[in-house]
Order: C-alpha cells, then structure tokens, then sequence
C-alpha cells in the first residue's frame, strides 16, 4: 500500500499554464505571447492549436521552454481568430510528446481541443470504467478522460455534452475546450486554480493569469468564477449552466509561491499578498540580526515585507543565475550542495560577520535550504536567521501543484527544532496558518490542504486504492 500510494503521489504533481484567444487575427501569435508569461506555470513541453475561418485545425507542440518548444516559424502559417495554447510541467516521469496540450481529437460532431490546468482527483476511476467501456485512451493524462467524456456523451448538443462531462470530473479543472470553433471555459466548483478573461481590441482573451493580459495589452474583464461554464464564440460570451455550487476553495500555494506577483488573483495582488505575508511573520518571529534578505525570485516580495515590517535593512546577500536550464544538471551532478551552487551564489561584501536573516517563501524538503545555510556561513554569515513565509508543508497536493510525496517533505517527518537543527540555522520561524489566512483574508476561503491536510474535495481515487496514471 505505501509504495501505491507512493506513485500515486509522484503521478499527481502537475501544474500549467492555460490561454485561449476568440475573434483576433493571429489568434496563434497572441497564445504564443500569451504561454510566454505563463512561462513559470509549464516549463516542459508548450503548445498551440488555431482554427481559421474555413474551419481548418493547425498545431504545434514540442518539449522545453515555451520558445524552445514553439519556434515562430513553427506557427507562422497558423491562421484564423481562435487559438488554444497551453504550456506545462511535470517534474515527475513521461515529458514526451504525447502528453503535451493542446490534445486534439476529431469525434462525431467535428474536432475536438482542450488545455487543462489542475489535476482531476477521479480520474483514473473514471478512465478504468471508460476503458472497461472500449475506450482506447492515446496518453496517460487524467485530461483526456474530459475528452472521451465529451465525445461519448449520449447527449447531441456540444454545450449538453461538455456540461455532462464536466459535471462527472472531480478536483481542480481550469479548462479551456475548443469544439469546431467555439471556446468553452470552465473552473471546477471549488475554483482551484486561476483563469481570467480579458478583452483586446474586438477579441477574448482566456489565460491563467493576469500577467499574460498585461503581455498582450489586454484589459482584464473578470476571474472565471468556481463552477462557471462560459461558451465564447467571436469574442461573444454566453453563460451556461453552472456546475454544482459549493464553498470554494482557491489554492492559497498560487499566493504563496506559483503565480507571479505582477499577477492579480481572485481580486488580490500576488506581490501585496507575499508582502502581507512577510510583515506577518516579522511580526510573529522578528530576529535579533543586521538585515534581511530573500532566497530569489519567489521571496523577493516577503522579504520585502519583513524588512518594512522590522526596519532591518534589505539586502541582495544571493544572486540567482535565471539561465539553469532544467536539463543542466546531468545526473552524475547530483550532489544536491552543487545543484544549489549552480542555481544560487552568495554575496560575500553582504554576509561576512553580519547576522541575517534570510527569507523563502515555503520550506519543501529542504535541500535548497541546505545547501544555502553551507553557503552563507562560507561567505561569513555570523548568525543565520531563517524565516519561512508560510506554514510547514506537511502533505500533498492533489489538485496540481508539484509537490514530492509525504516522506519527502521535511515537515511530515520532522518538528521545527529538529528542522532547524537540520538546517544548521540560528533560529528558525514559520508563518503561522492563522497568520497567512488572515493576511488574505478578503480573497478566500482557500485551499489549505498542503499545510493542514484538510481535502476540500473527495480524493476518489486515493480512496478507492487506484494507481492514477494521469499525467498533463
Ligand atoms: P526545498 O529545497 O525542497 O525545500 O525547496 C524549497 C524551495 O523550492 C523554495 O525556495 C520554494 O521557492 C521552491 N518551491 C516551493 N514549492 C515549489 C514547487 N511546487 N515547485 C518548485 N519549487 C518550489
């Protein structure tokens, strides 16, 4: 049972970027700006679909970085005024091709696309009934169980099909489906992961997140609500029926550390939310030190927010290097104090004989911060005062943030004084639960489970012992 469990874990961590356009010449041109700010979303494969008016389908898919993945000329011919995109990550196992987005189908009532962020906790339920049924599934994406839900529907109206597939799903589904060409956008009932609609010019723009309108010179329109199904076609928008109703549930992670805080999400600014985050925790662990300093770029904006918070001066005590490809680091490399050397090097005119305080936004297994600590006091740090700008992170996630198992993360196995201890660090602070909610209150209720383990949704599959095989 643990070793199930253990796969079924590492299969489950996803996260990605979705965009979609409606009724804007070089639909193609404009996904691909778009995938390119959602970049931090889905750094190992990108795609982009696009219809023209005579109804004909184009796509591109390839492995890597967006523009890695996507070479202009690639899309150069791609016409027509909608286009789907999607760019995405998986640390985990299979980064072939096969498993990139858009995927794209042709079914009884002509092609059908679809570009999904989140992860489904029912999938692989659904995908072994459907199999049972005939279905020939061509990935191991929990995605496609959408699309043979939709393309088996009893049902004749592509609205009626897509509401009855989506309404079997269970988990966290940003999606955006094309069917012929028309847009059909929805969030799961509990409204997991982000997706916004903008509008440039006579066109729509659908995308994960704020900071890809603000690329393209789209106005920001609204958030797609938890359980709204829109149907866009030419830039018009139609509401369909919505999906059960149900307390919702945004992941509070996207604040912590996935979004990017140029974004705004859920009504709320990424970057005030870190901020809010890091005057918290100098309020709850303040440190007896010379300055503060963020672990960049995911930290910059909370240890911003504990310098203003504890009048400590903010230093750039870590330079980051933005150019380590994930493919760097060969496997022989894998001395973990080398990786991070690679990533990070320490400013040692900052650290010699100061005492500081160093900031991150989340403490997963550790070895980042491992490997940091050795750095600093190499580089002279006197005292190391660590501070983590949110709670510990002691279970998984199901809903599509990429997360090692449970044995993996350093806070299901150890207390925060053997963590420290671990660390080699002075002191050590998390922020408190209580802390971090009230910081945001306003823009919730949200998903907590990775710090407390409190599900919002059935975790259907985990329950009934399946192995999920879903991969996006
Ligand atoms: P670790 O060494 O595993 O404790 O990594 C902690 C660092 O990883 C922190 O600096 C975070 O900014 C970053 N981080 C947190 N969550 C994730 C994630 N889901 N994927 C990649 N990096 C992450």
């Amino acid at each position: 049972m643990r070793q199930k469990l253990h796969v079924i874990q590492k299969s489950l961590r996803e996260e990605c970027g979705v965009v979609g356009v409606s009724g804007l010449e070089g639909a193609a041109q404009l996904a691909f700006l778009g995938l390119y700010a959602l970049q931090h979303r889905g750094q190992e494969a990108a795609g982009i679909l696009a219809v023209d008016d005579d109804g004909e389908y184009r796509i591109h898919k390839g492995v890597g970085l967006v523009a890695d993945a996507i070479k202009q000329e690639d899309i150069a011919d791609f016409r027509g005024r909608t286009a789907i995109g999607h760019a995405r990550y998986s640390t985990f196992g299979e980064s072939e091709l096969r498993n990139a987005q858009p995927a794209l189908v042709s079914y009884r009532k002509g092609k059908l696309a679809l570009s999904h962020n989140g992860n489904l906790t029912n999938a692989a339920v659904l995908r072994t009934q459907l199999v049972e049924e005939g279905a020939i599934f061509q990935s191991t994406m929990d995605s496609e169980v959408i699309v043979h839900l939709i393309a088996r529907s009893q049902l004749d109206d592509p609205d009626d099909q897509v509401l009855e597939a989506l309404n079997q799903v269970e988990g966290a589904f940003s999606l955006i489906i094309l069917i012929n060409d028309t847009l059909y956008v929805a969030c799961d009932p509990k409204g997991f992961r982000p997706l916004v609609l903008g509008r440039l010019g006579p066109g729509i723009i659908v995308a994960s997140e704020t900071c890809a309108l603000d690329l393209l010179g789209a106005d920001y329109i609204r958030d797609v609500e938890p359980g709204e199904v829109l149907k866009i076609c030419d830039a018009k928008i139609d509401a369909l029926p919505r999906l059960a109703p149900t307390v919702p549930a945004h992941c509070i992670f996207e604040l912590v550390y996935f979004a990017r805080p140029d974004t705004r999400l859920w009504g709320c600014s990424v970057d005030a939310a870190r901020r809010a985050f890091g005057r918290q925790l100098a309020k709850e662990h303040p440190a007896d030190a010379d300055c503060v300093f963020s672990v960049p770029d995911s930290s910059n904006s909370a240890a911003l927010g504990y310098s203003v918070e504890t009048g400590l001066p903010l230093e750039l005590a870590l330079i980051r290097n933005h150019y380590v490809g994930r493919t760097f680091i060969q496997p022989d490399q894998s001395d973990r104090d080398f990786r991070v050397r690679v990533k990070y090097n320490a400013v040692r005119e900052v650290l010699e004989g100061q005492r500081v305080v160093m900031v991150d936004d989340s403490l997963v297994r550790g070895t980042t911060s491992r490997g940091l600590v050795a750095m600093l006091r190499e580089a002279g740090a006197k005292e190391i005062h660590f501070r983590i700008a949110s709670p510990p992170i002691r279970h998984p996630c199901f809903y599509g943030i990429d997360m090692p198992t449970k044995e993996e993360l350093i806070a299901s196995r150890l207390e925060v004084e053997d963590i420290r201890e671990h660390l080699r660090v002075d002191s050590l602070g998390y922020l408190s639960l209580e802390g971090m909610k009230d910081a945001v209150k306003e823009h919730g209720p949200f998903c907590d489970a990775c710090f407390t383990g409190s599900y919002p949704t059935p975790l259907t599959d985990l329950e009934r012992g399946h192995v999920a095989t879903a991969r996006r």
